[in-house]
């Protein structure tokens, strides 16, 4: 007869940490994660429920599949996640572990979870983000973001965090940086901090499109043609 670890009954969902590529929707009216190994085909919202990946007929997480949603117990772990090279523009999740869940050493696999918290690291630049851009991949409906600061936006399609946090919903709050105090911003309700951090990004948006304009007005100008020619 096999030994079975007692059923846990904890009075508050359990805490976990993981890291997942942020999405945006085609049509930019949605956000979510990606996973960065397992299940990284499925993006999922800040509320989501488990399948199996394998499209097997049972409840994620089974204990014969490696199926259900993955998180550790410790943040550290997590966050030494992020410093291979391919995890670099991925961000730290902090979710609470709700529904059924299988409890490993190292952490979870459970069945439905809620994402809390989503901490954006720096831009390829060094920068603090102050929003996420596209990264030049994706998944089907689904373009990969990675963090970026206002001056590398360049003409990328991005949304700030303030908006990322805004369409991912459920009250998801999205942090830049180390814990920094940059931007920490609920997604309901925007302070005179997250407008002045918008109205950075469009004036960034604004400069960059104006300096192609001027670059097109040059070129035309030398050919005799444009807009400033006599
Ligand atoms: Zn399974
Ligand atoms: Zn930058």
């Amino acid at each position: 007869m096999r030994l079975r670890l007692p059923e846990e009954r904890p009075a508050e969902p359990p805490t976990g940490y993981k890291i997942a590529h942020p999405v945006l929707s085609q049509d930019g009216t949605r956000a979510g994660f990606t996973g960065v190994s397992l299940g990284g085909a499925l993006p999922y919202g800040v509320v989501a429920d488990a399948s199996c990946v394998y499209g097997l007929r049972h409840r994620a997480p089974h204990r014969r599949c490696d199926c259900g949603f993955h998180c550790v117990h410790d943040r550290t772990v997590a966050e030494a996640l992020l410093c291979t090279a391919e995890h670099r523009t991925a961000v730290l999740l902090e979710v609470s572990v709700l529904g059924r869940y299988l409890r490993f050493e190292l952490g979870f696999r459970y069945a439905r979870q809620r994402v809390r918290t989503a901490t954006v690291g720096p831009c390829a630049c060094g920068t603090v983000a102050a929003a996420l851009a596209d990264a030049g991949w994706g998944r089907p409906g689904w373009r990969g973001l990675a963090p970026s600061c206002a001056g590398c936006l360049r003409g990328r399609t991005s949304v700030s965090l303030a908006g990322f946090a805004r369409l991912a919903g459920e009250g998801l709050r999205v942090v830049a940086g180390s814990g920094a105090a940059v931007a920490d911003l609920q997604a309901d309700g925007l302070g005179v901090s997250e407008l002045t951090a918008e109205a950075a990004l469009l004036q960034a948006r604004l400069d960059w499109f104006q300096t192609q304009l001027a670059r097109l007005g040059e070129r035309g100008h030398g050919e005799g043609d444009g807009p400033g020619a006599p």
